[in-house]
């Protein structure tokens, strides 16, 4: 069941398809072209030039972002807000956000039409001087960026690979088995190949008329390329499969919801904002990709029919059953609203079922999180420059019969490509365009590149009011009916999408007299104003109440990352897990430090035999949460594990908490005000109430975290 691999969709970037787009010689609109440096910043004093487009490092050099600012605020006139036309009497013109799209690969058409929309300048063979925003198409590392932001978080291919996933989801089913039974069963092969075994034999004596079936994915595979299906644990090919690459074996949901009798997966788009603090959107609109042959459950007949159980595009686009077709609704691939459309015409609850989909896309980013940071922190150390980053990330979701969403994967670089090949005669290809793909992706990389807009970003932190104010009796709710072209459309289109990007801010927001001709002016000035609302919608940190009970890993993961130690490491030593044992007061009378050192030897020995990362040696993230379980089974015997687990990360930060606190007192000085509050003496901290407060507000907020559970839907 070999697939042909032709969807240019990365999955890592070693199997990055070759041939994607360099950067075309003859660039569009000169307007778009890369300026001089004179010409670049329009209004904006240049920043000071940089050789090799780096940002010069060290103190007070905090990116491009900052330097504009500077210059918004006028020369020698830092604290000012306004702009230097405005100075002079004329309107000021918005700087252009600059984008070097050098890298975009296969994303390049749909990022070029997307950054025409919005009129931001791209520079298609990088710039000499620090960008705004780098588009890269593969990973963190495309480029050396030292400012300004990036379309990828460092680590995240390697984290959403198929054993990387599951791993992750499994740390968090073992901790919330009820939360996180979205994804399949799963199995990692050859390592766990013995347990496969005894579980499915298991499972069938305990269940005899189960007759499974089961998926074999090569890890770091996409495209569905090298996945078959196997009925029994003994199949032939397995057993070969087990010399070459490591695998996941997963449980093959057989009773997928159907349409027109034909098996459907669903690809979602979701932007991981930032990381700390957590933010979240999902795009409101997907792809739903379709088999092209009728689905029939598996069978030992059928299990090699691959436009029967697998969904890729890039394999059902061989059947000669694939329909191309330029209306939504139709076709191999079609959007997900119009299949939400056809459900809910069949009178399916949509409601239900976006509210299911949105709490297994949050849970699973809570599951990736957590190491996401740990690579973070290591490509990007805290204190050094750096660009922030962002990410669209497309998740793979199957449909059950019982309409419950399975996660299928998540791909770190979705295919962004809004053109199809087509076979003209035997042999021959030609590039067509792809509505359906263009309608989708070109929204949400333009949305993504709204969301991320330096200016607007800047202009919210100086509180500044945004380029259109419009209260809500002067601008009714509209219609959105009504033509996009129509500029009263636009009109709305600026209050909807400043609405739905923070529908707080803009509340109280009122039209200032007489700013109608205002608003027109805006609307010229501002490309924005022409544009639908946005297309993403916020989903985290909006319902992170119901989701923050799940956050032990990544409290686990920020204990982890302080005892680091070294910048840019990812693996503990032995004597960083020693600091942070006896930092948290783990050791006493019946867990000694000479039991710390087996503890420590024995998880990382067994992580580190499994090959995954064999860089560093030490102790990666995985070994500690499980050094980490071990240690809080050991102390709270009786009590489920996730309450295990929360009991001794509270333990461990009230005792952080202390330590802080000591330190910070100690480092000032005591002052006499402070000497009657807090002694520090050899034998520990003598705290009063007074300076004991903000620990127990800290343990208070701690336990609280128990009330989240109430929300569990
Ligand atoms: P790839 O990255 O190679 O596309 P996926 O995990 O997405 O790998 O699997 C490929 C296809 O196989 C999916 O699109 C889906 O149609 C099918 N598939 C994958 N896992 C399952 C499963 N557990 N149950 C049923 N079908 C599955």
């Amino acid at each position: 069941m070999e697939s042909p691999g032709i969807e240019p969709e990365s999955c890592s970037p070693a199997q990055e398809p070759p041939g994607s787009p360099a950067p075309p010689a003859d660039e569009p609109e000169p307007s778009e072209a890369a300026p001089a440096p004179q010409q670049e910043a329009e209004g904006v004093p240049p920043p000071a030039p940089v050789a090799q487009g780096r940002r010069p490092g060290g103190p007070g050099s905090k990116g491009q972002a900052k330097r504009c600012g500077a210059g918004k605020g006028g020369r020698g006139k830092r604290g000012s807000t306004r702009r230097a036309g405005e100075e002079l009497g004329r309107p000021a013109r918005r700087a252009h956000v600059t984008v070097d799209s050098s890298k975009a690969k296969t994303s390049l058409e749909a990022l070029k039409i997307s950054l025409r929309q919005l009129r931001w300048k791209e520079f298609p063979f990088g710039r000499r001087l620090p960008c705004d925003i780098y588009w890269h198409g593969v990973s963190f590392h495309d480029n050396d960026i030292f400012s300004g932001q990036v379309n990828k978080f460092p680590g995240m291919t390697e984290m959403v690979r198929k054993i990387t996933l599951s791993r992750a989801v499994r740390t968090m089913q073992d901790l919330f088995p009820e939360e996180y039974n979205f994804y399949p069963q799963s199995w990692i092969l050859p390592e766990e190949f013995p347990l496969f075994v005894a579980e499915v034999r298991m499972m069938k004596e305990s269940d005899p008329p189960w007759k499974p079936t089961f998926i074999v994915k090569p890890d770091g595979g996409c495209q569905g390329d090298g996945i078959y299906l196997i009925k029994d644990p003994s199949d032939i090919r397995l057993a070969g499969n087990l010399q070459s690459r490591p695998v996941v074996v997963q449980e093959y949901i057989s009773k997928p919801l159907l349409i027109d009798k034909l098996k459907f997966d669903i690809r979602l788009y979701v932007l991981l904002k930032s990381l700390e603090p957590l933010e979240i959107y999902i795009a409101k609109d997907g792809l739903s990709r379709f088999c092209t042959e009728p689905y029939r459950e598996p069978t030992l007949k059928n299990l090699h029919q691959v436009f029967m159980h697998l969904t890729n595009y890039s394999l059902n686009i061989h059947s000669g059953n694939f329909i191309h077709s330029d209306n939504v609704n139709t076709g191999s691939k079609r959007t997900f609203s119009s299949v939400l459309y056809r459900l809910s015409s069949k009178g399916v609850d949509i409601k239900k079922l976006w509210s299911d989909i949105i709490s297994l896309v949050i849970k699973t980013v809570l599951a990736l999180t957590p190491e996401l940071k740990v690579y973070y922190q290591s490509d990007i150390p805290a204190g050094k420059p750096g660009p922030t980053c962002f990410q669209i990330l497309g998740f793979d979701i199957l449909l059950m019969k019982n309409l419950k969403p399975v996660l299928l994967e998540v791909n770190a670089n979705p295919s962004m490509r809004i053109e199809h090949e087509q076979e003209l005669s035997p042999g021959v290809f030609e590039n067509v365009p792809s509505p359906v793909d263009e309608e989708i992706k070109v929204a949400v990389i333009r949305d993504t590149l709204r969301l991320m807009d330096p200016h607007k970003k800047k202009r919210k932190d100086n509180h500044l009011p945004d380029t259109c104010m419009v209260s809500k009796q002067r601008f009714p709710p509209v219609s959105s009916r009504l033509p996009r072209s129509n500029l009263q459309f636009s009109k709305f289109a600026i209050v909807r999408s400043q609405l739905s990007e923070n529908s707080s801010d803009t509340k109280d927001d009122l039209l200032e007299p007489g700013s109608t001709d205002q608003l027109e002016h805006d609307i010229s000035k501002n490309p924005e104003a022409s544009l639908p609302s946005l297309c993403l919608k916020q989903v985290f940190p909006k319902y992170a109440k119901q989701f923050n009970y799940l956050r032990l890993v990544d409290r686990m993961a920020a204990l982890f990352i302080r005892f680091l130690g070294v910048k840019g490491t990812m693996k503990l030593g032995p004597t960083g897990f020693r600091t942070f044992i006896r930092n948290c007061k783990l050791s006493n009378s019946n867990f000694s430090m000479a039991s710390v050192d087996i503890l420590y030897i024995d998880i990382t020995r067994r992580w580190n035999s499994m090959g995954l990362d064999q860089r560093e040696s030490g102790m990666c993230l995985q070994a500690f949460v499980e050094a980490f379980f071990c240690l809080a089974q050991r102390r709270y015997k009786s009590l489920p594990l996730h309450e295990q687990v929360a009991s001794l990360i509270d333990f461990c930060e009230y005792h952080l908490a202390i330590l802080d606190e000591k330190r910070l007192v100690c480092s000032r000085g005591i002052t006499e005000r402070r000497a009657a509050l807090v002694t520090c003496q050899p034998d520990g901290l003598h705290l009063t109430p007074a300076t004991h407060a903000p620990l127990l507000n800290r343990m208070t907020a701690a336990n609280k975290l128990t009330d989240y559970r109430n929300y569990q839907s």
